[in-house]
């Protein structure tokens, strides 16, 4: 992807602003032929998505995905649980989407209620159908420099940073927040491209020392106006994740990510504009992962019973 791609190229238009758009539709085109190729060969990608409770947060991204799923010609298989199924209830429902050939990937909405753990739900997908990159099998690949099926919003992360045109190796990065699904993968996923990086949190003595050095920086914390134009040096690209929902002046709500726009927009030489930046891209990874996943499973199983055996059609 050339810098070219993401930053929207008519005359007058800010070059500035990564376009998590046209990264979205040019990593979505390549997913159309996959799926395209999967389908002549008898294997359609199938992804369930699983909500349980009221689940209200997760209906906007369900549509999206739905939505996006359709477009590109993968079967989008929405369930929905009641609040009050059990752990054992729902352990029985995926292990049965496991067990299913015509099901390829399984997606969990969250959040999910709060007597179910979202981290042993994921760890019950089968790693072959893990198309969030959340199975711990999937983010102990990473360690390995195996990116199989990489969490969404980290890979998504690091394919805006891809979209400057800078030189990964020895880019000098700092990232911002490290939990295991964002910041985590997100360090990994630079080092094995042979950056130096960074990482802060809540305990970082003097966040502004590190940010000042960084040649790219990236912000996944969830704090509004956490990182401010003269935190960061002259140039940089900013990556923000940070998904915020804040009080507009006008009383209406409205979503900001962590960075203060306007003043890092001065600054940086890049910047991911909330909304239309990471998360339209994360919708294209999850769709890459299915079509990834179900590749994997067609391998798997014509290891297993031979080529002309086996036909998923959903
Ligand atoms: P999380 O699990 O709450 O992690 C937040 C991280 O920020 C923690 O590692 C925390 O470190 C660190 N932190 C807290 N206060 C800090 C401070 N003052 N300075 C530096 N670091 C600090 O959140 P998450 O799931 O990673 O999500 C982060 C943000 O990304 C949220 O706004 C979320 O909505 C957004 N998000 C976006 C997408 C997308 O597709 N764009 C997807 C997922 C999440 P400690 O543990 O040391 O406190």
């Amino acid at each position: 992807m050339s810098s070219a791609t993401a930053r929207q190229k008519e005359p007058g238009k800010d070059h500035k602003i990564l376009n998590g758009r046209a990264v979205g539709q040019s990593i979505r085109e390549k997913v159309a032929d996959k799926v395209a190729a999967l389908k002549d060969a008898n294997w359609h990608p199938r992804l369930v998505s699983i909500a349980i409770g009221a689940a209200e947060p997760a209906k906007l991204y369900i549509r999206n995905q739905r939505r996006v799923a359709d477009k590109l010609g993968i079967n989008f298989d929405d369930r929905h649980y009641g609040e009050e199924t059990t752990r054992e209830e729902m352990l029985a429902a995926i292990a049965a989407l496991n067990a299913d050939p015509s099901v390829t990937g399984i997606l969990i909405q969250r959040p999910v209620p709060k007597h179910l753990s979202i981290k042993e739900l994921q760890a019950a997908v089968h790693p072959l159908k893990d198309v969030e990159g959340m199975h711990p099998a999937s983010i102990g690949n990473i360690v390995y420099n195996d990116l199989i099926l990489g969490p969404c919003t980290a890979v998504a992360a690091v394919e805006m940073l891809k979209a400057t045109g800078l030189a990964l190796p020895g880019l000098e990065v700092v990232v911002v927040g490290h939990s295991e699904i964002v910041g985590k993968p997100i360090a990994f996923l630079l080092m094995s491209e042979g950056a130096t990086v960074t990482v802060c949190h809540h305990m970082t003595r003097n966040l502004t020392v590190h940010l000042r050095r960084a040649d790219a920086v990236f912000v996944a914390v969830g704090k509004p106006q956490l990182i401010t134009g003269q935190m960061i040096k002259p140039g940089a690209a900013l990556i923000d994740i940070g998904i915020n929902q804040i009080q507009a002046e006008d009383g209406s709500s409205k979503v900001v990510g962590d960075a203060d726009y306007e003043t890092c927009h001065d600054v940086a030489g890049w910047i991911t504009p909330v909304p239309g930046g990471v998360g339209p891209v994360t919708v294209s990874i999850l769709m890459r992962n299915v079509a990834k996943a179900a590749e994997l499973q067609k391998r798997h199983y014509e290891k297993q019973y031979g080529e002309a055996t086996f036909v998923a059609d959903a």
